[in-house]
């Protein structure tokens, strides 16, 4: 008999001290830079940790089993609190905020958080870039709503057409044409962008790559695939099932001729290439093959409150507590800017000998 593993959240905990910022002391504002020199710039914030999908490289039935010990609600930040603590960001020049999880739309009374986030400006007085992803099971039913929020920006996560390989990567029997409805809804619902996240194992969904770009192709969605990473320490990664980028490209461009195109910002994850006959772009998310650790902007808040510097952090560092202990906005900016200023991680550049065996927190609870 194989011996399960459970590794629950409390377990998963590794929190560094956060430097005490006294309240006379007058926090930094403005742009945050680390110390290899990347502003801070967005700000990824996981609304839950639970998820109605099982995906073997995100959470793995085998450990994600009903005996798993997921955050009681009294962990999870608060809607002011997330606000708060977003708005301290916004201060430090974040312009854009993602909402993920586990499935984001989960969280009971969502859009009510949407609708405080949505209203937020950033530093230049432009209106906060709010978007959300999700494993688009719930959108029929919740598309409208978001949108009437104020989401504007959506990225759906698919891994293929075809409802057998679809069925048997989400490991719940979950049906491809329920999320296929979904992105129409949201379609209808009048998103301004629609993204769709396709995970490519290769031996499992490799050969859904053509039928997934013929289909978004001429759609108006951009369709993004990633490699396979080795987030957390449940997902059982290898070297050999990540298709690099470069393949994927290959293929779709051997069918429909592609052509690189300028990032539009930087930090951008995503590569992107459009194809010659105007029928619209893809992106290609190499975090493998070819690391973009140089450009990382992203800072990552917990379920609970706290603040991972990389999606491969070892430790984390609590906000919540400070949050509920009664730090004042300025404490709460001078912890960040102190922690963003000493900030160096590379974790995709040094992937190798020197990371094996390190220990990660889960993509469920950090948020992707
Ligand atoms: N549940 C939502 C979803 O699936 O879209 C949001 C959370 S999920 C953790 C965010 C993104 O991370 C998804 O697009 C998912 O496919 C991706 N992801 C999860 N585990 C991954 C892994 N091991 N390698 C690459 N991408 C991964
Ligand atoms: Fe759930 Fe998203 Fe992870 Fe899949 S990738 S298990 S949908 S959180
Ligand atoms: Fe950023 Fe860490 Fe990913 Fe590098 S490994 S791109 S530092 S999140």
């Amino acid at each position: 008999m194989t011996e399960r593993v459970t590794i629950p959240i409390a377990e998963q905990r590794y929190d560094t001290a956060l430097p005490y910022v006294p309240e006379s002391q007058q926090a930094p504002t403005g742009r945050l830079i680390d110390a290899r020199g990347r502003p801070l710039h967005d700000l990824r914030v996981s609304v839950t940790d639970r998820c109605n999908f099982r995906c073997g490289y995100c959470m793995p039935k085998s450990v994600f089993d009903r005996d798993y010990a997921f955050l009681p609600q009294s962990s999870l930040l608060r809607f002011e609190e997330i606000e708060r603590i977003v708005k301290v960001f916004v201060s430090h020049g974040v312009e854009k905020v993602r909402l993920t999880g586990g499935e984001p739309l989960l969280r009971k009374d969502l859009e009510k958080l949407i609708e405080r986030l949505a209203r937020l400006t950033t530093v230049n007085a432009r209106a906060l870039d709010l978007t959300l992803t999700s494993n688009g099971s719930l959108l029929t039913r919740k598309a409208a709503a978001l949108r009437d929020a104020g989401l504007q920006r959506l990225t759906v996560s698919l891994d293929a057409l075809d409802d057998d390989v679809f069925r048997a990567m989400n490991d719940v029997d979950f049906p491809v044409c329920d999320v296929l409805d979904g992105i129409d809804a949201a379609a209808k619902a009048g998103f301004r962008s629609i993204k769709i996240n396709m995970v490519v194992k290769r031996g499992v969904n490799d050969h859904q790559i053509l039928p997934m770009a013929k289909h978004f192709r001429g759609s108006g969605h951009v369709l993004r695939f990633i490699e396979f990473m080795d987030v957390g320490a449940s997902n059982g990664w290898r070297l050999d099932d990540v298709m690099p980028s470069r393949d994927v490209v290959g293929a779709i461009h051997a069918v429909f001729p592609l052509e690189p195109i300028a990032a539009q910002y930087g930090g951008e994850v995503a590569a992107r290439w459009r194809y010659l006959d105007g029928s619209g772009e893809i992106g290609v998310i190499s975090s493998v093959t070819e690391p973009f650790c140089t450009d990382c902007s992203r800072a990552r808040l917990s379920t609970e409150g706290r603040l991972y510097t990389c999606l491969f952090a070892a430790s984390g560092h609590d906000l919540r507590g400070l949050l509920r202990g009664g730090a004042s906005d300025g404490q709460l900016a001078g912890a960040i800017a102190h922690l963003w200023q000493s900030r160096a991680d590379r974790y995709s550049e040094i992937r190798s000998s020197q990371t094996q065996g390190l220990r990660k927190i889960e993509m469920s609870y950090i948020g992707g």
